[in-house]
């Protein structure tokens, strides 16, 4: 972090002239599409190497201008995060262990060598931006306010080194319940020949990059009729890390829970480590460990694994009820949500909604 960053996180407000009219933003949060509706502000910091992080604001959403020549466009220098925000009922906004988020966007800018935001910084822009377009988070069932913060390599300067310009900032989306008409199972390619990170990359930074290198094997398992690809460990192909964006876990019939362990090519979700928590509360045996796909195949046939799922900030807990490959097409619970799966994923999404109690302190009130 930089010397000259500022302990007072104070962003200037800088209001729109043009706000979306009432009655058309009502129409947007009536069903947005994840990712295509966006509020009428953003959270903004500027860095360089000279002045470190400053000019704190929030200023109206509109397009970037970019040189050419900027960095980001050559060579990738980029990191995100994503989370949400939740109205509860008595109006209040509120999101979910930010400072976790805040530590893994630090983790990340240092593998990226991007500058680190300080905690406060992060979680003022939040704060910041909610509040000023607090009437963009939607107020139906399982329906948010996702907020992605991100930073680039803002540098118009095409020579192979880390940026001396960055811009940090944070755009926010009113979405719908992930799964519309309850939650539905989806089917897993899983994926041989591609890997999204390797030993020693970048599998375990939230970066553009990544996201990249799993298009293509998306597009692969659309093509075998699946819904989303889970990816092995590129040294062997022998054991399962995650999906493109969700961190997977199998609960096997005697109620033990395994999860890979991050290793450095697996991202270490918020959500994953929320839902082992509930999980061990619940009295579950949570085991982070390597998961041969040979033996959760086995598990599988055998009856031995009861469920598997995905999890993420985006869809919570995703059950998954195929999984296909080279030479497997297997059925997971009946192609069911399983019920160990639909326990947690209730509990979490209650907390999140204010609906249960937040035993472990995991909100944040943002407004
Ligand atoms: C963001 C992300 C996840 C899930 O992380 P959460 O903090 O739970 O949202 C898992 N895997 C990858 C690759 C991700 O980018």
């Amino acid at each position: 972090m930089s010397t000259k960053t500022s302990s007072l996180s104070t962003f200037e407000v800088r209001r729109t002239d043009h706000p979306v009219p009432d009655t058309e933003r009502a129409a947007l949060l009536a069903a947005p599409k994840f990712g295509t509706v966006f509020t009428d502000h953003m959270a903004r910091v500027t860095w360089t190497t000279a002045d470190g992080w400053h000019d704190r604001r929030v200023e109206p959403y509109g397009p970037l201008s970019l040189d050419p020549a900027c960095a980001v466009l050559h060579y990738a220098q980029e990191i995100f995060e994503g989370l949400k925000a939740y109205a509860h009922a008595d109006g209040s906004v509120w999101t979910f262990r930010p400072t976790a988020n805040a530590a893994r966007f630090a983790r990340s800018a240092q593998r990226l060598a991007l500058p680190e935001l300080s905690e406060a910084d992060f979680v003022e822009s939040l704060r910041a931006l909610v509040e000023v377009d607090q009437a963009w988070v939607p107020r139906g069932e399982e329906m948010s306010l996702y907020l992605r913060p991100f930073m680039y390599a803002s540098e118009s300067f095409i020579g192979v080194r880390a940026a001396h310009e960055v811009e940090y900032l944070v755009i926010a989306s009113p979405v719908g319940a992930y799964f519309t008409g309850g939650v539905r199972p989806v089917s897993i390619w899983v994926e041989r020949e591609y890997h999204r990170a390797g030993p020693g990359g970048t599998g375990a930074a939230k970066c553009g990059g990544n996201y990249a290198a799993s298009l293509l094997p998306q597009t692969v398992a659309y093509d075998h009729g699946c819904d989303q690809v889970c990816f092995l460990d590129a040294r062997s192909a022998t054991y399962l890390e995650e999906l493109g964006g969700m961190n997977v876990m199998v609960v096997d019939a005697d109620g033990t829970v395994r999860t890979p362990e991050v290793t450095g090519a697996i991202l270490e979700g918020v959500t994953r480590s929320a839902v082992i928590r509930l999980l061990a509360d619940a009295g579950h045996t949570v085991r982070e460990a390597p998961v041969a796909l040979a033996d959760l195949l086995d598990g599988i046939r055998s009856g031995a694994v009861a469920e598997v799922f995905a999890c993420g900030t985006a869809a919570v807990m995703t059950p998954i009820g195929r999984l296909v490959g080279d030479d497997f097409d297997v059925t997971v619970n009946g192609g069911q949500a399983g019920p160990v799966t639909m326990a947690i994923r209730t509990e979490l999404t209650d907390i999140q909604y204010g609906r249960r109690p937040d035993r472990h302190g995991w909100m944040h009130r943002l407004v």
